[in-house]
């Protein structure tokens, strides 16, 4: 097949400064939890998308000297020539499938905390660091600058000597310098760099000039800005300081990245944010500047792409996200496979590898974080090791995508689900207020299987452990979800939470099921992901009074990770949920909650007709234990080997539950089992300056 010539402009090659891409894919710069702490991953992970026809790839944030120290955040670094080899890993791994490198330097501001280098952070004014953190970054003078000035020249030199393409100013995400100079929000100076935009913008505009400088016609100089805050007049808004900056510039460098600022707004997840979010906060650069514009917006509709383009709305389409989602997706659509195209579901599964401090992780995307460390290739996949005959029995994530994966191995393979439709507990997770994306996780796999010959599918075929045994099977996947307790026991509670049993509790899956319920409904929720909130949601759009119980102290806290708290907190706020914050349930009974305060132990009542404890989820293995405990009959049947996967071995994100059946299907037939493979690792090396003497 060849690409539908409407997509022709999406590929033609497009000039920035001295370098040429060679279409319009852009693959932004964005953190993953590799950095250089796992370097082999993230040149590998980067490497694959220039071989699904990205044009550019960029690193994530790369900080250039000790004074702007972003530690512990596992990112880019180059403070010195020794991080030059480690940063070339990822050059080369783009330049062999012909992509340009981009290095996005990065100096901190308030929200570098030094907490490595211990030297005292800086920035335009003085100020408490970000966060919760106490210390202050200290006002930066004429000295400071030009030795800030200095600092990111060499950074780009050094760029230049791993080899990159393009070479970032970033004045973004309330985490730079410079956007602290630039924002009214931060800068209070009185000096030449201060008051009026033109002061405010000067230090943006002499590091361009520095930057282009430095390195001539040998690479491109983009500048990563940040039009909007979202923070009202006070901040840079699009139709104010922010469109100011681009018109003062306009030229200067040789490309604009344009998004918003803070992180949190760039990358909103589907539940707040359609595709495209940020396109009435850009549209107007291209009319401000002849030089190239890329924009973000979770883009994964390839019409929209074409028509951003042709309305002259962007040079680039801008992605981060869509690209970790389906890294071929630009291979895809100039072989005219769209449909092949993994779409993001925007849940931030990937974010959350960022913020805690590992490899990220795609839901939709299995093999994304393990390129390097496993080997494993996003479209590419051993074939079958022998002609075994699988069974997977639940079609769920986790069986629709071990079925996936062993169909696109080669193997026979045979799927039987007891619902009158594919997709398990993703079906409910779709109907929930803001969540239905999420049946792309569903749809790319049936989309997928229906082109397998070699893979057939049973609705409406509930199996029981008889019947898995007749059929001849030689291998079993058992992949048959969970279901949430009623109990309570959860994180909070070890023991089941006295009164449960008084028959007004509804689980979860009794609310999605639309069970009735007497009011006021409380949620308990001691799972601290999106399901508490989104019940609480779809509750109050049904009428209900909601009260929102739980032991934390924010709703939903693990969503920190994701980037979702504090919108998820404003909503049930706006909705008129009750918020109950840092309680835990004591008691059940038919008409009120006991809460117990997890602080000082004192008690307090809520009046509840529907306590609605989210707290956790039991493996439905009942059909898996009676298979494994009756081994002779397995042998008997010629089973050799059952394995449950997904939920119904542990219930967890949905991210794990692909990964899971991903990893059952990469692992059949292989000599050694994956697990007992040696586990890769990156492996720093010890320092050449051991022994030390102190003094
Ligand atoms: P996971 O997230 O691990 O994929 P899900 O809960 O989403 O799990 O899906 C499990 C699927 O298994 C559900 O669609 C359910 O209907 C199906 N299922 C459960 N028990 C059986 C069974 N005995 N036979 C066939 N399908 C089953
Ligand atoms: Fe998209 Fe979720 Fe994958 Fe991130 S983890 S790329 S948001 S599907």
């Amino acid at each position: 097949m060849s690409r539908d010539p409407r997509y022709d402009i999406l590929f033609e090659p497009v000039k920035i400064g001295p370098v040429t891409a060679r279409n319009r894919f852009y693959q932004v710069p964005h953190c993953n939890g590799m950095g250089t702490v796992h370097p082999s991953s993230m040149a590998a992970m980067r490497g694959v998308k220039a071989e699904g026809g990205w044009a550019v790839i960029c690193t994530e944030e790369c900080d250039f000297h000790h004074t702007g120290d972003i530690t512990p955040a596992i990112e880019a670094r180059l403070w010195s020539d020794q991080d030059i080899p480690i940063m070339a890993r990822m050059v080369e791994a783009v330049k062999e499938h012909g992509a340009l490198a981009g290095c996005e330097l990065v100096y901190g501001g308030h929200s570098s905390h030094n907490r490595l280098s211990r030297e005292i952070p800086m920035t335009t004014n003085a100020m408490p660091v970000s966060g919760w953190e106490p210390g202050q970054a200290r006002a930066m003078d004429k000295t400071d600058i030009a030795n800030f000035r200095r600092w990111h020249r060499q950074g780009a030199l050094r760029a230049r000597q791993a080899g990159y393409d393009i070479v970032y100013v970033y004045a973004g995400h309330n985490l730079t310098l410079l956007q602290d100079f630039i924002s009214r929000r931060t800068n209070q100076r009185t000096d030449e760099y201060g008051g009026s935009i033109e002061n405010r913008v000067r230090l943006l505009r002499e590091v361009i000039e520095d930057t282009k400088e430095a390195v001539g016609d040998t690479m491109a100089v983009a500048v990563r800005f940040a039009v909007e805050e979202l923070e009202g007049p006070e901040g840079i808004t699009a139709d104010g300081d922010g469109r100011a900056v681009v018109e003062l510039l306009a030229d200067l460098p040789d490309l604009w990245d344009v998004n918003l600022s803070e992180w949190h707004n760039d990358s909103q997840t589907a539940r707040f944010a359609e595709e495209g979010f940020q396109e009435p906060f850009v549209s107007w650069v291209k009319e401000v500047t002849g030089k190239p514009v890329v924009a973000v917006g979770r883009y994964t509709s390839v019409d929209r792409m074409a028509s951003l383009v042709s309305r002259g709305i962007v040079d680039f389409i801008g992605a981060a996200r869509p690209s970790i989602a389906d890294p071929f997706l630009p291979r895809k659509i100039e072989e005219g496979r769209i449909e092949d195209i993994r779409e993001c579901i925007g849940c931030n599964i990937c974010v959350s590898g960022d913020y805690m401090m590992m490899p990220m992780r795609c839901t939709q995307n299995p093999t994304k974080g393990e390129e390097w460390r496993r080997g494993w290739h996003p479209e590419r996949i051993a074939q079958k090791g022998s002609d075994a005959r699988v069974l997977v029995v639940g079609g769920g994530p986790a069986g629709l995508e071990a079925a996936r994966a062993l169909g696109q191995r080669g193997y026979a393979v045979t799927l039987a689900e007891a619902g009158t439709e594919l997709g398990g507990h993703l079906n409910a997770l779709a109907g929930l207020p803001g969540l239905a994306s999420w049946a792309r996780v569903r749809d790319w796999r049936i989309g997928q299987l229906h082109k397998l010959p070699n893979v057939e599918l049973f609705l409406d075929s509930r199996l029981d452990a008889g019947q898995v045994r007749e059929f001849g099977f030689d291998h079993v996947a058992i992949a048959t979800g969970s279901v949430w307790r009623r109990d309570g026991l959860g994180r909070t509670h070890r023991r089941p939470v006295p009164g449960w049993d008084c028959g007004t509790v509804r689980t979860p899956d009794e609310i999605i099921a639309d069970a009735a319920v007497e009011g006021p409904v409380v949620i308990y929720d001691d799972d601290h992901y999106f399901m508490a909130s989104v019940l609480a949601e779809r509750l109050v759009g049904q009428g209900r009074d909601v009260v929102y119980v739980t032991p934390a102290p924010e709703v939903a806290v693990w969503t920190h990770n994701t980037m979702e708290q504090g919108r998820i907190q404003a909503r049930l706020i706006d909705l008129g949920v009750e918020l109950i914050l840092g309680r835990k349930l004591a008691t059940i009974s038919d008409e009120e909650l006991e809460l117990e305060c997890v602080y000082s132990g004192n008690r307090t009542w809520v009046d509840c007709g529907t306590p609605v404890p989210v707290t956790m989820r039991d493996p439905v293995d009942d059909l898996f234990r009676a298979l494994k405990d009756d081994p002779a009959a397995l042998e008997a049947a010629g089973i050799a080997s059952l394995t449950a996967i997904g939920d119904c071995l542990a219930p967890g994100l949905v991210a794990a539950a692909v990964y899971g059946g991903h990893k059952y299907a990469r692992q059949l037939d292989t000599e050694v089992p994956l697990d007992e493979a040696p586990f890769l690792r990156e492996n720093v090396g010890l320092s050449d300056a051991w022994p030390r003497r102190m003094a």
